[in-house]
């Protein structure tokens, strides 16, 4: 009895919950809901890439969320130093990820953050509404953990002779994880599982077609911020995919740790070179029936 109880402070205590699973920090107010529903939102996501596509991580990642932005960093700056990493050089810019969205997110190498609107009671509609929202961000900044860990790029690894980081280009990044986000919705949720083939791969067209952002300029950027480059980089990322299959879009950064190169990681991988790449998306981003055919690999 006295161990049992032991056990379950220490449980409650801690923020680990075993191998496997990320270490949940969150806020003192509402603190067990709060725990129970970021845990089980790590668990579903770890068992869903790792049924589906056999990708686990076993390093240490802390999982921290919050219903108020002003508590990000304290978190953040507990999980880095009860994990033994190195603080942040400048904080989490929280306001800009939590304000007016129902959940902001962003990975690194040792965490992922996330915030969500406060609701008015963490009550059973609140709890049906996020975790019918927060998994499928979870599975996308999991996503970008898996990158980090497959490109072996932790410390943040550089290209060859370069002091240009490896991991890129952005819209492979970004694309890769709206991918992921976008397969675990459908798959674990239903969301959108009634469509067809077709249906799926026009609504994936659309924001691509309206955006005039070019593959090569959102390489230049490094970054998909701003209009139209999210739904670009996601097009794209799709098209990959289906051409070929959605576990070539992580072997791409399995392969770049390998050869530090990204044009060769791309070749080997996709068997076209990124600007045969992108000239082939231009041709088809706002074409439907060109897109048809390129995802059937003719
Ligand atoms: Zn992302």
């Amino acid at each position: 009895m006295v161990r049992w109880l032991l056990c379950s402070v220490w449980l409650f205590a801690t923020p680990s919950y075993g191998q496997h699973a990320s270490l949940i920090y969150t806020d003192e107010d509402a603190n067990v809901v709060k725990t129970a529903m970021l845990a089980k939102a790590d668990k579903d996501v770890r068992a869903f890439f790792a049924d589906t596509f056999g990708q686990t991580l076993e390093n240490s990642i802390a999982l921290i969320g919050t219903s108020d932005p002003r508590l990000l960093n304290v978190h953040l700056s507990q999980a880095l130093k009860e994990m033994g990493r190195r603080q942040r050089s400048s904080p989490v810019d929280a306001a800009t990820l939590c304000d007016n969205k129902p959940i902001g997110a962003a990975a690194n190498r040792s965490y992922t953050v996330m915030c969500w609107l406060k609701p008015t009671a963490y009550d059973r509609e609140w709890l049906a509404l996020i975790e019918q929202q927060l998994p499928p961000i979870l599975a996308h900044e999991f996503t970008h953990q898996l990158q980090y860990h497959l490109a072996n790029d932790d410390p943040p690894q550089r290209i060859n002779g370069t002091k240009e980081l490896l991991l890129g280009p952005s819209w492979m990044v970004e694309g890769t994880a709206e991918v992921f986000e976008r397969i675990y919705s459908v798959q674990v949720q239903g969301k959108d599982a009634a469509d067809t083939a077709d249906q799926a791969l026009f609504n994936m067209q659309t924001r691509a077609r309206r955006s005039r952002l070019t593959l090569t300029q959102l390489t230049e950027a490094g970054s998909t911020k701003g209009r139209g480059g999210y739904g670009t980089a996601r097009f794209a990322a799709f098209v990959l995919a289906q051409r070929n299959r959605p576990e070539d879009l992580l072997e791409y950064f399995t392969v770049l740790g390998q050869t530090k190169d990204r044009g060769v990681a791309f070749e080997k991988v996709f068997g076209l070179s990124f600007d045969k790449f992108e000239a082939d998306f231009e041709g088809i981003r706002r074409d439907f029936a060109a897109t048809k055919k390129y995802v059937k690999g003719q």
